[in-house]
């Protein structure tokens, strides 16, 4: 069974001419885990693209091919971390979000590092406090439709500059789950880019453009901050294990709940009490489970069961709703900001 190795390769400025005639080629010709630096105008400092932690989320990997392809120089040193090349390129092509019998690469950057995996994911934030960059950008692409947004552990000036290079939309999570954000130390500072649908072409142009520019412009802190969606505390609607999950757009009488196959449709809409989100089973809202920071079930204080329906009872924004139930299964439903609690 293929397994992610615990190391990376390096390669330092590669030509153009060597990365191969597609993002594909490139990858097969990286053939593992990698770190790729390009020597910037200014050599003293250094800034960070870390793509594919899930293999199945190309937009910043074919951003980054495009960039180095273009022969670029960029402003400052630029390091690429290219991470589930082993899970991206196992068949189906860009299928996987990790490897199987593996663990979500975006939740491996906390202790214990007792697996290769984990201990890549070790190296890399070694590697990275080493290096010591300006700014780090972590690219990912959402499973379900949304438009762009920025995920931090801080709402701070420098994350809310840094973010406002790619969306005006920031989510700033508290809870610890073990991704690489989390890992931030001292002022650098680090951020999620979600460019939007896995699939979407207008994530692709998104993340070529934006991250052009991060790598191109002299500075990337001498701006005041725009109004941004701040999406302060989401919180994470889970599916209980046990428990049958579909998505459709006709009750499925045999799950216990069958969410909306467009409810990535609402993704950063404000919605009201009252809102269905899709058909509950005979064991009600048993199969949902919404935890608070301390451990304590929420899901009636946000969700009814009405006539059969899954509907709301409070005032929220989701996003990250998906419509795969692997993920929705693996990971979560949905997250969403309450207007107030
Ligand atoms: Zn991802």
């Amino acid at each position: 069974m293929i397994q992610t190795p615990a190391e990376f390769s390096q390669w330092h400025s590669p030509s153009p001419d060597d990365l191969g005639a597609d993002h594909l080629t490139f990858l097969q010709r990286l053939g593992g885990p990698a770190w790729i630096t390009l020597t910037g105008k200014d050599r003293q400092r250094s800034r960070a693209i870390i793509t594919l932690l899930h293999g199945n989320e190309p937009s910043g990997l074919k951003a980054v091919y495009q960039l180095l392809k273009s022969g670029i120089q960029p402003a400052t040193n630029l390091d690429i971390f290219v991470a589930s090349v082993d899970a991206a390129l196992l068949p189906p092509l860009f299928s996987h979000r990790y490897l199987p019998g593996e663990e979500d690469f975006n939740r491996c950057f906390n202790l214990p590092a007792h697996t290769p995996q984990r201990q890549l994911a070790q190296r890399l934030i070694q590697q990275l406090r080493q290096l010591g960059p300006e700014a780090i950008v972590d690219t990912h692409n959402t499973s379900g439709h949304s438009l762009p947004f920025a995920v931090s552990t801080r709402d701070d000036i420098l994350s809310r500059q840094l973010a406002q290079m790619f969306t005006r939309r920031l989510v700033v999570i508290d809870q610890a789950l073990g991704t690489l954000i989390e890992q931030r130390d001292g002022h650098c500072p680090i951020v999620t880019i979600e460019f939007g649908g896995f699939a979407d072409p207008q994530a692709d142009i998104l993340a070529e453009q934006s991250l052009h520019a991060f790598s191109t412009r002299d500075q990337l802190f001498d701006r005041t901050p725009d109004p941004m969606q701040i999406l302060q505390h989401p919180v994470r609607l889970e599916l209980e294990p046990g428990h049958q999950l579909h998505y459709a757009s006709t009750g499925q009488f045999d799950a216990d709940i069958t969410l909306f196959n467009t409810i990535d449709q609402l993704n950063f809409a404000k919605i009201q009490p009252g809102t269905s989100l899709g058909w509950l089973g005979k064991r009600g809202l048993q199969g949902l489970r919404v935890r608070s920071a301390t451990g304590k079930d929420l899901t009636s204080a946000y969700f009814v069961e009405h006539n059969g329906l899954l509907t709301t009872c409070h005032t929220m924004t989701l996003f990250m709703a998906t419509t795969d139930p692997f993920v929705a299964a693996q990971d979560c439903l949905l997250y969403f900001t309450p207007e107030s609690l």
